[in-house]
């Protein structure tokens, strides 16, 4: 695809002359803000950013892209690291300014635009004594985390964050502006729990929210690795009692101060704080090098898990689906290779690979074949956010981390429960979207026939990969 011509960009902003929506290109003031992502690996030079403010704006870059041919992308927190919400010289919409979010306390349901982040609804939301199922980090966007399916710390309570959608306004490929819910355009309803990205750009989402007490029980603990086998023994139970109340994640990072590996804790209770007490006494219970826990509101548990402030840097998420019970010597093999990579190469010091206990009981009451989400099955995920500078290192950094993965998916091999390989929201390109999205994945082209017969919306999973248009 050559890169937009500047005659082109002028067109584009003559056109939408007379709405809100701003025209960024090379020369503008914020040309390389517009296009920084959070990891460095993602940044391209776009042949133009429009940060857009309504639905028909929206609509109106879409026909111009289409009528001119331009390939274009849509970015809402700018968190993947696949490149797949950055351009090199295409379109890029940001969502950026759509940020807005509206809380109706009387029917318990929240109207949020496409750009906004887990923050924002937070804001909107805590205040009302209510939460929407969002990730589990608060800085990245509801975009993105919730067409992929999603889950967070209410996920034990409530299910995926797409168990809570109740209708999407979105624009597809040929600019018409459409709405789904079970009431209308139910087949992309379905499509878009789960391969959203896939379908369109969505303006406007509106999600079911639940009770939160003023404060829940939250923490970070860091331990040193001696405590490991105490750690995985708690990690088993947890996964027997399946409490919805509860989150655990565990995993290996680097404490800073130190500049050594450890063994980093993250826990959640929705209930007092003796409950938690009781609850976690295995793991309060042991001396730790770092202990941030205690009650906290809705909104300070959402922003634990965010790797933030992390000004630069290069970044790539990689995940897979773990089956308890969690097996001593496979996790203390990743802690060596873990700790080994992170005295091999330099800065690495904010990865982080983490396994991600949220109960998921909630999640498998509903069929896999309810909703596009694949991903749904007794067993958890494992996030793998790898942290790095030197652009020398890319390929390496990638093929550690599928290296990794790999390691516990051959662990698996052999184990009876059939599932997909990974959440959709943690997966690279590696993975197929066959194997993203299973039996699903043939309903899920025949409905894209319907709405993007071109694959336009392909950057994100290409969910009819070879075929240049259906
Ligand atoms: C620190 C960290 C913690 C995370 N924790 C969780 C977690 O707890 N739970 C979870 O489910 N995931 C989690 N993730 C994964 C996260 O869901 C994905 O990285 C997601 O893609 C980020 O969305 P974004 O909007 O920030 O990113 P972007 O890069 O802006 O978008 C990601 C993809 O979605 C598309 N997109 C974004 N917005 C829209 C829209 N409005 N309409 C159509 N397409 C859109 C983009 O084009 C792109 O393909 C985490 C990621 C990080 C980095």
């Amino acid at each position: 695809m050559p890169f937009l011509s500047f005659a082109r960009v002028l067109e584009l902003r003559r056109q939408l002359e007379g709405t809100r929506a701003e025209v960024v290109c090379l020369g503008s003031d914020d040309y390389a803000a517009s296009i920084r992502r959070w990891s460095d690996t993602c940044e391209k030079d776009a042949g133009a950013i429009v940060r857009v403010t309504t639905t028909s704006e929206v609509s109106e870059v879409v026909r111009f892209c289409r009528k001119h041919h331009i390939d274009y992308v849509v970015e809402a927190g700018g968190h993947s690291t696949t490149g797949s919400s950055s351009s090199h010289g295409g379109v890029v919409i940001s969502m950026a300014s759509m940020h807005k979010v509206l809380t109706d306390p009387a029917s318990k349901t929240v109207c949020v635009q496409g750009g906004a982040t887990w923050d924002a609804v937070n804001h909107s939301t805590v205040p009302y004594g209510l939460a929407v199922v969002g990730a589990t980090a608060s800085h990245i966007g509801v975009g993105g985390s919730t067409l992929g399916g999603g889950y967070g710390w209410l996920t034990g309570q409530h299910g995926l964050i797409i168990d809570q959608l109740l209708s999407v306004k979105m624009v597809i490929s040929d600019g018409s502006i459409v709405e789904a819910s079970e009431e209308s355009n139910r087949d992309l309803f379905w499509a878009i729990r789960g391969a959203g990205q896939a379908f369109g750009i969505a303006t406007e989402f509106v999600f079911r929210a639940h009770k939160v007490p003023a404060t829940v029980f939250g923490g970070l603990m860091y331990f040193d690795v001696d405590k490991l086998p105490t750690i995985i023994e708690f990690a088993n139970r947890f996964d027997e009692q399946q409490d919805p109340n509860s989150g655990f994640f565990f995993g290996f990072t680097t404490w800073r101060p130190a500049g050594q590996t450890v063994v980093l804790t993250m826990l959640f209770y929705n209930g007092t704080h003796s409950e938690a007490a009781a609850f976690f006494a295995p793991i309060l219970s042991q001396p730790s090098l770092v202990n941030r826990a205690g009650m906290m509101s809705y909104s300070e548990l959402n922003a634990m898990a965010n790797v933030d402030p992390v000004p630069e840097g290069r970044k790539s998420i990689g995940g897979t689906n773990i089956m308890p019970p969690f097996n001593t010597s496979l996790v203390r093999e990743l802690w060596d290779q873990f700790d080994h990579a992170m005295k091999a190469y330099p800065r690495m010091e904010d990865s982080v690979l983490v396994f991600e206990m949220l109960p998921y009981s909630k999640v498998v009451q509903v069929p896999v074949e309810e909703t596009a989400c694949a991903n749904r099955g007794p067993y958890y995920n494992v996030g793998w956010v790898l942290c790095w500078h030197d652009p020398d290192l890319d390929a390496k950094m990638h093929a550690l981390q599928r290296h990794m993965v790999s390691k516990i998916q051959e662990a698996q091999q052999g184990s009876t429960d059939e599932h997909v390989a990974a959440h959709a929201n943690f997966a690279g390109h590696e993975i197929s979207a066959q194997s993203l999205f299973g039996d699903n994945l043939p309903r899920l082209q025949e409905i894209k026939r319907k709405y993007d017969p071109q694959n336009v919306f392909r950057k994100w999973h290409d969910l009819v990969p070879q075929t240049r248009s259906l």
